[in-house]
């Protein structure tokens, strides 16, 4: 089967060395000429914003997916009424895309996600009290493109642009479930993860699974995750990023439509991984199986602050004398600070133990530039 894939990085990139166990033939679509799937793939190069150049490349395959939301939906809907199977569907990309139809789709559907006034004129009067939080409409990624609006004199740095005014939550821990559907209406969740975000980058710092939660807590992620394939009405992999507040209540903070940072552990931490759950999910096969094995943890390797160019892994050696510890790199040859480079996942047989190694694994490794 021929897969078209939008997007060219280390999403696709690690689908890509999963599922070539199986016989594919992988296409993907970058503006950057030395995209993480250049080499593993049928590559070309071009912007999956413009219209033509998705309607191009996607009209011969077999199935298009995506391993970045910000695509042109508007092709993807055209390449649908071509007879192009498009995994997730045109419509809920569109709607995830916009901060302020995602946060709509949530309501609709009785799935709980903090309070919010959707700003698409900056004129309007905000309502929701002191402090928010405020989203930009389109464009977010990787904790840009949100900001905290705490008092009275931070308001006059309020964007002026479309976007979502938001209930600030009283985070206890942030979680993200990783669902899946086949065409088939077959679904299946991950075991739930925890995120622990490195407060200076907002950039995921540790990720760790299984996460012992409350039998309560768990009903209330079930019921999230049930209401959310429902609702979808596309096949497709998704990853829900959500709050537990300090009063035990879930809330959906936003969904991506694509394989997800907070997945990676699963390469080896559980029965199967997202990469391969994704694969038969872009295939309509039956899915898998999504148990955890043991405790794993994953630690992305970013970019250090004042180092820009050629990269040098320091301290990669050390780690691999380490047992139960799998380094995966995405073939980036440029650092610069802040950019994902690769990530560390780490096997234990306790949290307390996983902590250990995790903290232990991100003191020993370093990305810098020659
Ligand atoms: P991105 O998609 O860029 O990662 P998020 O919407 O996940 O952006 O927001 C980044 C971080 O900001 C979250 O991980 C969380 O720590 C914080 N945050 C976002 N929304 C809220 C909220 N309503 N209340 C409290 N903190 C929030």
């Amino acid at each position: 089967m021929k897969i078209g894939i939008l997007g060219g990085g280390q999403l696709g990139r690690m689908l890509i060395q999963e599922a070539l166990k199986y016989d594919d033939e992988f296409y993907t679509l970058d503006p950057a000429s030395d995209a993480p799937c250049h080499m593993i793939s049928y590559f070309t190069q071009g912007s999956f914003n413009d219209y033509e150049t998705v309607l191009n490349f996607g009209q011969d395959k077999d199935v298009v997916t995506i391993e970045i939301e910000h695509v042109n939906a508007d092709a993807l809907s055209e390449l649908e009424n071509r007879g192009v199977k498009v995994v997730p569907n045109a419509k809920i990309v569109k709607t995830i895309q916009q901060k302020i139809l995602q946060k709509e789709f949530y309501k609709a559907h009785d799935i709980p996600s903090p309070d919010f006034q959707a700003i698409w004129n900056h004129d309007e009067e905000i309502t929701i009290p002191l402090p928010f939080v405020q989203k930009m409409n389109t464009g977010g990624y990787d904790g840009k493109g949100v900001q905290l609006i705490k008092n009275e004199a931070d308001l006059q740095n309020v964007w002026k642009e479309a976007s979502v005014i938001e209930n600030l939550v009283d985070i206890e821990k942030e979680l993200s479930v990783i669902v899946a559907r086949n065409e088939s209406g077959e679904t299946k969740a991950f075991p739930v993860t925890e995120m622990v975000a490195d407060p200076k980058l907002n950039l995921l710092d540790f990720n760790i699974c299984p996460v012992l939660l409350d039998e309560e807590v768990e009903q209330q992620i079930h019921s999230i995750t049930e209401k959310f394939l429902n609702a979808i009405n596309s096949p497709g992999l998704f990853a829900i990023e959500l709050f537990l507040d300090k009063k035990g209540k879930v809330w959906v903070n936003e969904t991506a439509p694509r394989l997800h940072n907070s997945g990676h552990q699963s390469q080896e931490g559980n029965a199967n991984s997202q990469f391969e759950q994704m694969y038969r999910v872009v295939k309509n096969l039956p899915l898998a199986d999504t148990d955890a094995i043991i405790y794993s943890g994953m630690l992305n390797l970013v970019g250090s602050e004042g180092y820009t160019g050629k990269v040098i892994y320091k301290g990669m050696e050390e780690v691999m004398k380490l047992p139960e510890t799998y380094i995966h790199l995405y073939g980036k040859t440029e650092t610069k600070p802040g950019r994902k480079m690769g990530h560390i996942n780490v096997l234990a047989e306790s949290r307390e133990e996983l902590m250990e190694k995790l903290v232990k694994v991100k003191e020993m490794v370093r990305v810098i530039a020659e």
